[in-house]
């Protein structure tokens, strides 16, 4: 399989994250693509490469107002000079009825939803590195050229709405991918991760010619909280084009199946042209921060059921926080993909 790579990810390394109160050592981290990029490697078969940076690909789902804000808040935090001034952090979000932004920390909390989100100097880069391979993906899933493109990269991006960051993910990489094949016909994006795909669900919303199916662990207990609920279904031409399938914590093998199942079985009765499979390795046993117990030998039946569409796919690397369960669940999803 051929993997498509982000090659300036390492650029965007968070020094922390906040959590009760403390900082502690950020879950999303550089050491994520390396170890998946190195079980693959011991696993064999994929082949890998880099994409060039191509900055139209997020104008086509971003607004310009906010890949500008994200591209100089990166160029002054560069050109700052220590004091932690090299890192911009929201503290403040907009509120009352009628929030104005006319400064610099006004913007931060317009451009973003929460606190786990700093933009860093490489942040613009690293997260345009990852757009990009995406679009890479979805160009040769659009030419026929292969059947599943799979795109290594972090920060992840299904968070990212269209015109704010939020869950580490500054551009929506599944969404980028998605809106290139949307080109040649309808698409269905499929977030695996254990949190709810929010920014994939804002783009799409109101879209008839998207459908965006989420399996999540229930919002009402995990992140993003705000959204993920069965009853939001889509607006406007997209009524009926946004599925959303939240879990309980601790939800495993048996109870995880017919969720997938019945995922699946709205995006077959969609009938689209491609799907972009949005995967997070976070519904792992192991990771710290999910709280659902699939084994990794799970996720290569989660590869098989979903290669059973037999659509044309682009795999993009979301979530997935336990260094030790990331590159073997990674590996098993891939492989029970390619499985004959
Ligand atoms: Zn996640």
């Amino acid at each position: 399989m051929r993997v498509i790579l982000n090659s300036r990810h390492a650029d965007h390394a968070a020094p922390g994250e906040f959590e009760a109160g403390a900082v502690i050592p950020c879950h999303e981290a550089p050491g994520r693509c390396g170890a998946i990029r190195g079980a693959l490697e011991a696993a064999g078969g994929f082949t890998f490469e880099d994409a060039a940076q191509n900055e139209g690909c997020v104008a086509a789902v971003h607004h310009p107002a906010y890949v500008a804000y994200l591209r100089g808040a990166s160029a002054e935090a560069r050109h700052a000079k220590g004091g932690g001034l090299n890192s911009f952090w929201p503290t403040v979000f907009p509120f009352g009825p009628n929030p104005r932004a006319r400064g610099a920390h006004a913007l931060r909390g317009t451009y973003c939803f929460d606190v786990y989100t700093p933009i860093l100097p490489g942040t613009f880069g690293a997260a345009l590195g990852g757009a990009s391979a995406a679009f890479r993906a979805a160009e040769l899933v659009a030419a026929g050229a292969e059947k599943q493109v799979y795109v290594l990269t972090r920060p992840p991006g299904h968070h990212a709405e269209h015109d704010r960051c939020g869950g580490y993910c500054y551009f929506n990489n599944a969404a980028v991918a998605a809106q290139h094949l949307s080109r040649l016909g309808k698409v269905a994006v499929l977030d695996l991760d254990v949190h709810h795909g929010n920014g994939t669900q804002h783009i799409f919303y109101d879209r008839a010619d998207v459908l965006t199916v989420s399996v999540h662990g229930d919002p009402a207990g995990l992140y993003p909280f705000f959204s993920g609920f069965a009853d939001e279904t889509g607006t406007g031409a997209g009524l009926g084009a946004n599925v959303n399938v939240p879990l309980p914590p601790g939800t495993g093998p048996h109870e995880y199946r017919p969720a997938l199942a019945r995922a699946l079985d709205a995006v077959a009765r969609f009938r689209p042209e491609f799907l972009v499979l949005a995967f997070g390795a976070d519904t792992h046993e192991a990771d710290p921060i999910g709280g659902l117990k699939l084994p990794t030998g799970f996720f290569g039946e989660m590869g098989a059921a979903v290669r059973g569409l037999g659509l044309p796919t682009v795999i993009v690397q979301e979530g997935g926080y336990d260094l030790g369960a990331l590159g073997a669940s990674a590996v098993a999803l891939l492989g029970g993909f390619e499985a004959r």
